[in-house]
């Protein structure tokens, strides 16, 4: 793909805290409706609006956005979105080498949102991120390896995910969508980053009941239990608790008036990363990181909403 010049000049640094993304990257297809269409029926659009998205790609750009090196391994399709969708990450100074292009449509995300309610229906056309599969992650090895911290959501193949978690750097994985996946490989990440809602699917791997916790603090000691190293959960408005061994620590998030909470969690995840592959502990790196997500939400979009280095972020609500 294409190459885009690195604002970055120190090498020595990007050799020690690379953040390697292995994900989608999507076209985001949005489009405003008075009401949405019932089956059978029509509707005129009062705006469509395109934008480079898709989970991978997201969490990318908020990790460079915030001064990480970050290289980013998926796929785009052969049609006239591929270039739109890396877009982002190259304006991001994310390196796009290891995005491969292969035959058919690049993802997409159909997104129609109701005028007045801003009540959202999505169709994801998963394309090129559906080809995400073991050979293509191999080939990547370098980023993998060279990286302090590997990246991976679930919205590519669970044969991809598991390629890209088996090497030595650290993974953060963040499981959303829940996809079905070993216990092994969920035992690699450290952090597992989930949502309320991902967190209890993700016991159900580990065929614990959800339904018997009904404490955040049970959900992050129980998927500890299973021999998760660390995990995240993230609470939205609330900010996000986290543990790597000890007590369930919560972090509130700083309050905000909320504009669009689209790629909040991706803003998360991807400031998360940033700190951890800088060398930061867990709790400073999710204090960093609720900061992050707070900001997303008070602007619109998922890429467009995350911060650069100069802006200044809401104060944690400590
Ligand atoms: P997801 O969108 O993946 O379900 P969450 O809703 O848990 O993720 O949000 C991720 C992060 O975004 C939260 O941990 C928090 O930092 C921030 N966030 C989300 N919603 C709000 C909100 N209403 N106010 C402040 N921060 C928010």
């Amino acid at each position: 793909m294409q190459h885009h010049e690195s604002p970055r000049t120190d090498p020595q640094r990007d050799q020690k805290s690379l953040v390697t993304v292995v994900g989608s990257i999507n076209a985001d297809i949005v489009l405003r409706v008075p009401l949405h269409p019932l089956p059978g029926e029509t509707v005129i659009a009062t705006s469509m609006d395109v934008h480079p998205g898709g989970k991978g790609a997201n969490q990318a750009v908020a990790a460079a956005r915030l001064g990480a090196a970050v290289a980013f391994v998926g796929a785009v399709g052969t049609d006239a979105y591929a270039d739109l969708a890396i877009s982002g990450l190259g304006e991001a100074g994310a390196d796009v080498a290891g995005v491969v292009a292969v035959p058919g449509p690049t993802g997409q995300a159909f997104v129609t949102v109701d005028d007045r309610t801003g009540e959202n229906s999505i169709v994801v056309v998963p394309g090129a991120n559906a080809r995400v599969d073991r050979n293509l992650v191999k080939r990547q090895h370098g980023l993998l390896e060279r990286a302090a911290v590997v990246v991976i959501q679930g919205e590519i193949p669970p044969e991809a995910v598991v390629a890209a978690s088996s090497g030595s750097a650290r993974l953060v994985l963040n499981l959303a969508p829940v996809i079905p996946l070993d216990k092994e490989v969920i035992r690699r990440a450290d952090p597992l980053v989930v949502n309320e809602h991902e967190a209890r699917l993700a016991l159900a791997i580990f065929e614990r009941d959800a339904k018997r916790f009904d404490t955040d603090e049970s959900i992050v000691e129980a998927l500890l239990a299973e021999g998760i190293p660390s995990v995240v959960v993230t609470l939205g408005a609330a900010g996000a608790i986290f543990s790597s061994g000890g007590a369930p620590l919560r972090v509130p998030a700083p309050t905000v008036t909320p504009v669009d909470t689209t790629g909040a969690g991706d803003a998360f995840v991807g400031a998360l990363s940033a700190r951890l592959a800088a060398g930061e502990s867990l709790e400073a790196a999710v204090k960093f990181a609720v900061r992050v997500g707070a900001f997303a939400v008070t602007r619109r979009g998922a890429q467009p909403s995350y911060p650069g280095p100069d802006d200044v972020l809401p104060e944690g609500a400590e």
